[in-house]
Order: structure tokens, then sequence, then C-alpha cells
């Protein structure tokens, strides 16, 4: 566990002292030498120069191997998915994206998936990928290691995702939903905290949560905790596939935010987009300022902002932080219109405890969360030395 601990400072990508080290974990200087030590030799840790420590004094900084240990990320998604090579200190190396036509049968995608990996395993020989994280849209009985609905996808619900990639590539490979992963990334890039209860929502093609608690992911007793897609806004709504009404997916996925749209069109309102248009080019239409498209973007933000005030309500988190395509459109309007309902309706008591975050453009906390996972997933076996590291570089 002291392991962990040291190891958890460490991997951030920042650079410590020993004794910063042990000011930052309450452990006795003597313990961080010992553990420091053991990290040189197996090559997880290295000396990084040195930074003054006070009275004139050098001291000499440490930082995680990056390149000790590799890892593949990948996010399968409805639309696309991605895969990433990551270093041990979740650096990202490498990624590709690649667009699924919806007319391709998930197992053909798989080998299309497959084939990816092994470029981005080829990509670099010297260093080798120890384990694989792959994020899937929800809901995911964790159980079953499978898909149960996936809005829009339902074929995926035979096909054993993991146990494939575990047959190609010989290596360990953890499966965890989307929004669980972008949380695992920014509980990650927060810094350690055994304190912290964080949400991430991602607001994508459907609608889900991750939940860190007390540092830790919380999964609920099938997996699938966090569905917040299929929380009703609105109890007499139109009725969802999951058997609820109102779900708030149905009001600001991406999904919704492109059928709206479409409908608006037809109704004869003004705008650049054409009828049939895709949530990529609402995407660009709301960059251009589009009136009707921001308009339309303003309101899934609302509908969503509703969810965020229900989510503050029932943990009361220090964090949320709202990400994926939904967020990436225009995170500044969205982060306003977030503020500006959560003031509305949340007591201030309450809220003023709660750091809104909106994602970044670039959308990829769930890519490098996937890394991360496998990265965490797979740490504790070496460093309880339940499986030996692969030989260091000379
Ligand atoms: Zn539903």
């Amino acid at each position: 566990m002291n392991r962990a601990l040291v190891l958890r400072i460490l991997r951030t990508g920042d650079q410590y002292s020993r004794a910063e080290i042990a000011k930052l974990t309450g452990l006795q200087p003597a313990t961080i030498t010992n553990i420091i030590n053991d990290f040189q030799k197996l090559g997880l840790v290295e000396e990084a120069g040195e930074i003054r420590e006070g009275r004139g004094r050098n001291a000499i900084c440490l930082r995680v191997n990056g390149d000790r240990l590799h890892f593949l990320g990948i996010r399968l998604s409805r639309k696309y998915y991605l895969v990433g090579r990551f270093g041990l200190d979740s650096r990202e190396i490498i990624k590709k994206k690649k667009y699924i036509d919806t007319n391709c049968a998930p197992f053909d995608v798989l080998q299309s998936l497959i084939k990816e990996c092994h470029e981005l395993i080829d990509y670099d020989r010297e260093h080798e990928v120890v384990a694989i994280g792959v994020a899937v849209p929800g809901p995911y009985v964790r159980k079953q290691n499978r898909i149960v609905m996936m809005t829009g996808f339902r074929d995926w619900q035979e096909v054993h995702i993991e146990e494939e990639l575990r047959k190609e590539f010989q290596i360990k490979v953890y499966m965890e939903h989307d929004a669980n992963v972008g949380a695992l990334s920014y509980n990650w890039s927060l810094g350690a905290n055994e304190n912290r209860s964080l949400i991430y929502v991602a607001a994508g093609q459907g609608v889900g949560a991750g939940i860190i608690i007390g540092g830790e992911l919380f999964i609920g007793t099938t997996g699938t905790s966090g569905e917040i897609g299929h929380m009703s806004i609105a109890y007499d709504g139109p009725l969802c596939q999951c058997g609820n009404r109102g779900c708030l997916e149905k009001y600001c996925s991406s999904m919704a935010l492109t059928k709206s749209l479409n409908n608006k069109i037809r109704e004869g309102n003004y705008t650049i987009l054409k009828e049939g248009c895709s949530f990529e080019d609402i995407s660009d239409a709301v960059k251009q300022s589009d009136r009707l498209a921001v308009e339309e973007y303003e309101k899934a933000c609302e509908k969503l902002s509703i969810g965020v005030v229900n989510l503050i309500n029932a943990f009361n988190p220090d964090t949320i932080v709202i990400g994926d395509e939904i967020a990436a459109v225009d995170p500044e309007l969205l982060l306003k219109t977030v503020q500006r309902i959560t003031e509305e309706r949340v007591l201030p008591e309450i809220l003023e405890g709660t750091e809104i975050i909106a994602g970044k453009e670039d959308n990829d906390e769930i890519l490098r969360g996937a890394g991360i996972l496998a990265i965490n997933e797979m740490l504790p076996d070496f460093l309880s030395g339940k499986r030996s590291l692969p030989e260091p570089e000379v």
C-alpha cells in the first residue's frame, strides 16, 4: 500500500524530492528511501535533476519513468473508435481515430480495431505494452463483461470484446464504462487525494456519469452506477427504451440535439444548416455563431444542467466535470449555462462546495482514461510481486 501511495504521487508527471514525498504521504523518510531504492532498481522511477530545498541545500528530484511500461487505451463509441498508446505517466505517445460505418457488423469493427492495436504495438517495439484498457458506452454490466443496451448500437451485446482482445494480444484487458474512465482521467490529473468526491458527466451520444467517492470509483452492485442518462427530468415525458419516461439523454445527448435541430429545419427555421445535418455539422455551425444552432445547443445545455442540479443535490461532490461531445462544442457557453441554472436551482450553501468544470474541446479524456484504467489495474500486480516486470531496457 505504501508503494502504491508513493507511486500515485510520482506518476502525475510532476517531479518531487524524497522529502516532499515523505511530507505528502506522511511516511517516514527511511521508508521513502527504501521504496525509492526498490523503484529505481525496478526502473519505475528515475532521477530528474536537482531542486533547491531550503537553506541552500539541493535535493534530487524524482519522477516516474514513463517509458518503463506502455499501455493501450481504446475508446469504443457508436460513431467511431479511438486507440492510443500511453506511458506509465499517462502521457499520450500516439493515437488514431477511425469512424465506424453504421452498416458494419460489430465483429468487423472489432477486426479493424485489432488491426489498429497491432499497428500501435508495432509503432515502438523497444518498450513493452503490458495491458489494454477499453472504454465502452453503457450500461455496461461488469459481471457478464458485456454491454447491455448501447442506445442505437444493440448488436454489440453479443460481442465479448475483452475475451477477443485477450486472445489476440495475450495481455491483460480491462473494460470499463466510458464515463467511469473519464472520472479516472480527471482524478489522475487533479493529483492524489483520498477525500476527493468527483463526478464526471459524459454528455455525448448518450449521457452517463463516473462517480469517484473517497478517491475511488463507485461502481454499484452490477457495475452500472452513474447511468444518469436514464434519470428522469420529466415524469410524463417521452417513453425511453429503458422503460422510464423523460430520460435526461432524450433531451441533451448529441443524438437528441441532432434530432431537435433537424426538426427545427423541417419547420422552416432559418439556419446555415441543411436538413439531414450531422452532429459535427451542428458543432461547426455553433462555432460559426449560427443563431438556431446556438439556441438549440443552449437548450440542450439547460436540460443537461437539470441533471447536474440533481447530481449536486444527491452527492454534494467537491468537483463536477462535464465532458465529451456536448461539452466540446462550446465549453465556455456550456459552463455559463450550467452555472446559471445551478445558481437558480441549488441552495447556495450546498452549491458553494462544488467546483464545476467544463471538459476540453479536444475531448480526449475518455481515451486517456482508458489508458489510465489499464495502468491503475495492472500496477498493483507489479508492485505486490504478483506479476514480474518485463526486463528493463539497457
Ligand atoms: Zn431511459
